[in-house]
């Protein structure tokens, strides 16, 4: 696959050696999603299996909702002709439940009826079975009313033809209950990119395996293969490869064929033992390593290897998530042509002191903490982009703006959740 006109004049504008610039992360995003061009494939779904998948084209309204007018409470439908007064008394000729019809009332009449039930010729408002007190066939009014009370109009919500949903647009729940409103049964969603992971590094060892000395256990691959899957992507287990390029180039031949994306852990600094790049150039691929004004995250590299892109992460595991978030759902979102999700963040004060120098933005682990003064987030687990007790304990990531030189108490960050969805 080529990439876009537009990418491939990103990439040769600024030139090859971006390990000696260093940018910032949007910058890096731009860049590292150029890799990455949309896939062509789609899909047709039901609405049932749309959570996180993208729309490959319009939905369109086909009805009018609510398709009648009909009543917003349970109740008594009136004829309010401007409006009734309290102590009016009023005569119940009927009865409509939902899905119920008919029914025709005069002024001075009431048709009993419930939520969802169309309403009846004649009437012109609703009054809460609340607001009233029933005497047998008489209801004497609690409250006053007005004509449109408790009523919802036809096409209220929405009109037959209005776009509801644009192409590119990410499903979720409520954007599936707009879709079934309207009776739509499958929608067309583009294809999800495969994402393969492979961890390197010969100190890694996996789950089963015993652990001599200068070894550890390799958790960034599980945690990558989780994040790819609550990113809504299709993960693929790449593997463990050792420090040995040969062997990294021939896992990314063989992983080319079968994803759209492949990941990498560890290797991509510019170190001696740093293999990512190396062994992209040795599998037939292209790229460079970015150096990026964030913390944790030492360069990371990105590139293509055959028909797919490349992204190479630090091997650090906090380094590799925030990696990931970054980077590595900027390019999946680019692939599914879509926009990368908005890294907005809610500003809220530390309750913590931070020392720290200006230059990178950083993200920490913290927890949201409600004190007499507020909510705020305590930051966990000082300086350690290898520890994964803090980001386990975790609420979210508070994101450091690079120009601070220190946070004190008070100071605000931005909070990005990471329980119930990522939002960096
Ligand atoms: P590297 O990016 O290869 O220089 O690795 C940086 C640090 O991350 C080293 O301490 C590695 O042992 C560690 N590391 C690399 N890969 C993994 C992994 N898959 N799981 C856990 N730690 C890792
Ligand atoms: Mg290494």
């Amino acid at each position: 696959m080529t990439a876009p006109v537009a990418a491939e004049a990103l990439l040769a504008a600024s030139a090859p050696d971006h390990a000696s610039v260093t940018l910032s992360v949007p910058e890096a995003c731009a860049r590292a999603s150029a890799y990455a061009p949309p896939l062509i494939g789609t899909d047709i779904v039901t609405v049932a299996q749309g959570t996180g998948r993208t729309l490959a084209e319009p939905v369109v309204a086909l009805v009018a909702t609510p398709p009648f007018t009909q009543s917003a409470m349970d109740g008594y439908a009136v004829a309010a002709c401007g409006g009734l007064a309290v102590g009016n008394r009023v005569q119940v000729v009927g009865r409509i439940p939902a899905g119920g019809r008919g029914g025709k009332i005069a002024p001075g009449q009431a048709i009993r009826l419930f939520t969802g039930a169309p309403i009846p010729e004649g009437a012109d408002a609703v009054v809460m079975q609340e607001h009233v007190d029933r005497d047998g066939d008489i209801i004497v009014l609690r409250r006053p009313i007005r004509t449109g009370d408790n009523i919802r109009i036809n096409g209220e919500d929405v009109q037959p033809l209005e776009i509801l949903l644009q192409a590119g647009e990410r499903l979720d729940a409520r954007h599936l209950a707009l879709a079934a409103a309207q009776g739509i049964g499958t929608l067309k969603v583009r294809t999800r990119p495969r994402v393969a992971v492979i961890s390197t590094g010969d100190e890694l060892r996996q789950a089963g395996d015993a652990l001599e000395s200068s070894a550890i256990y390799d958790s960034n691959r599980p945690m990558l293969l989780a994040l790819i899957e609550q990113s809504g992507l299709v993960s693929i287990d790449g593997g463990w490869v050792p420090d040995q390029p040969e062997m990294i180039a021939d896992r990314l031949l063989c992983m080319a064929e079968r994803a759209d994306l492949i990941v990498t852990s560890g290797g991509a600094s510019l170190g001696e033992e740093d293999h990512a790049l190396e062994a992209l150039e040795r599998a037939g691929g292209s790229g460079e390593t970015l150096k990026i004004a964030l913390k944790p995250g030492k360069p990371a590299v990105v590139g293509r290897v055959g028909s797919a892109a490349y992204l190479g992460l630090p091997g650090n595991p906090v380094s590799s998530l925030v990696c990931w978030l970054l980077l590595g759902r900027t390019m999946a979102c680019s692939l599914e042509g879509r926009e990368p999700p908005r890294r907005l963040g809610f500003p809220l004060p530390s309750k913590s002191a931070f020392a720290r120098r200006a230059g990178r933005t950083e993200f920490v682990p913290v927890k949201l903490e409600e004190g007499h003064d507020g909510l705020g987030v305590e930051i966990l687990g000082r300086g350690g982009s290898a520890r994964l007790q803090p980001l386990a304990e975790a609420d979210g990531l508070a994101e450091i703006a690079a120009e601070s030189d220190g946070i004190r108490p008070g100071d605000l960050v931005l909070f990005h959740p990471l329980r119930g969805g990522f939002a960096i």
